[in-house]
């Protein structure tokens, strides 16, 4: 069977869905690896790596793949070259991409998505969401360092003492902690907050001091936070000012997962920052946690410097590909069985992952959303007929 890597279209994206030193694992697998031409230059893996771990190189990868691998969805064109039954794997997020799932569905392309695939522990190597969050939190933070004009740390010397910078986070998931982590390193004073109940023993465990804005916590399903009401909002907000206007570098990350990221601080908590202080929303893309912040642009508000991420774990396209890239072999190891592609859709992962397959909206949420509610007698459990994948 072949595996196709993609190359990636999206405006910006330098990250690729395979990396060489990979791609033994997949032939070890039983597959045939095509990719396509210049797929991997981008993250700085020029193709004759790629034929150097076994791989193939071809502008024909896609229509003569079984399983074409991207980190982010195919567009309807190309997915159109793919072979009927074809599958693919790759971020899609389907509740901004209604189009493109009826597409698919349509064109009969068994199609998972990376953001579903179930946050369980037998899961844990597959979870591209918390791979990439990894990375971009990293590289927030460095950000913040970067654009500061003054030191991290403490500096106690012969010319005198300079004072660590005060460094606020809010929003400690994946990305937050490792925002905290990477502060903390540089020898920063680091602070933080979530809505999460389990957060402030996270925050602490990194070395962080844990804000207690004194407001109730905010658990949703999943252990995922839940939306803000108005009031709710209002109050944080209100807490929340005098740490951001003691901070030197903010460092936003909330999320709540399916919807636009929280609105946390306003331009006017912006402007009471003092001269020089420093912004990183990595939520910018998503709607924004920081009033104000444009997706890929520096902006001024006030006193302070505000940086919106815009696809940042691919700024650093090596490292977020080679972990992507080792969720895909985790998550196609379990679709794998004797050389064949053949997802096993009783498997919670699997059925979890799946969004279209056999001509079919299998993930019911999206289902539901494009097709409308089901009638009494639709049956929408995801087909088990692996024979039609081989
Ligand atoms: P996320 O990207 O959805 O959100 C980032 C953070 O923003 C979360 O911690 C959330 O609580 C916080 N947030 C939301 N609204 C906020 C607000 N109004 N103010 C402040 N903070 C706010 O989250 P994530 O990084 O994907 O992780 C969410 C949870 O899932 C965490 O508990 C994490 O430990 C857990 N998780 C579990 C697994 C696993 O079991 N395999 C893997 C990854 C993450």
């Amino acid at each position: 069977m072949k595996i196709a890597v993609a190359r990636e279209n999206r405006q910006g994206e330098s990250r690729v869905a395979m990396v060489p030193e990979l791609v033994g694992k997949l032939t070890d697998l039983g597959y045939e690896v095509l990719v396509e031409p210049e797929a991997g230059t981008r993250a700085e893996y020029a193709d004759a790596l790629y034929v150097e771990a076994g791989a193939v190189i071809s502008e024909r990868a896609l229509p003569e793949a079984d399983v074409v691998l991207g980190v982010n969805a195919l567009s309807s064109d190309r997915a159109r070259q793919l072979r009927d039954g074809a599958a693919v794997l790759s971020f899609l997020p389907v509740n901004s991409s209604h189009d493109l799932v009826e597409d698919l569905r349509d064109i009969g392309v068994t199609a998972f998505a990376m953001e579903l695939v179930p946050r369980i522990s037998r899961a844990q190597s597959m979870d591209a969401l918390s791979s990439q969050a990894l990375v971009s939190g990293y590289r927030c933070a460095i950000v913040a360092a970067g654009l500061l004009r003054r030191f991290f740390p403490l500096n106690m010397t012969a010319a005198g003492t300079v004072q660590p910078a005060q460094v606020v986070v809010l929003g400690a998931g994946v990305a937050g902690l490792q925002a905290i982590a990477t502060a903390k390193r540089l020898g920063a004073v680091v602070q933080a907050y979530d809505v999460r109940a389990a957060a402030a023993e996270e925050i602490r465990s990194m070395g962080a001091k844990a804000i207690d804005l004194e407001l109730e916590t905010l658990e949703g399903t999943g252990g995922y936070a839940r939306e803000m009401t108005e009031d709710r909002a209002q109050r944080q907000m209100d807490a929340l000012a005098p740490y951001v206007a003691n901070a030197d570098a903010l460092i936003t990350t909330a999320a709540v997962p399916g919807r636009q990221a929280p609105m946390l601080v306003t331009a006017a908590m912006v402007e009471q920052m003092k001269p020089g202080s420093v912004v990183v929303d990595l939520a910018a893309e998503s709607g924004g946690n920081v009033e104000g912040s444009v997706p890929g642009q520096i902006i001024r508000i006030g006193h302070a410097q505000v940086w919106g991420g815009d696809n940042v774990a691919s700024q650093m396209p090596g490292p977020a590909s080679k972990l992507y890239a080792q969720n895909l072999v985790s998550l196609l190891t379990l679709m794998t069985s004797e050389g064949e592609f053949a997802p096993d859709f009783e498997d919670e992962v699997v059925a979890g992952a799946a969004v279209t397959h056999a001509g079919r909206i299998v993930h019911e949420p999206t289902r539901e959303a494009i097709e409308g509610p089901a009638g009494p007698d639709e049956h929408l459990d995801p087909p088990n007929d692996q024979e039609d994948e081989k």
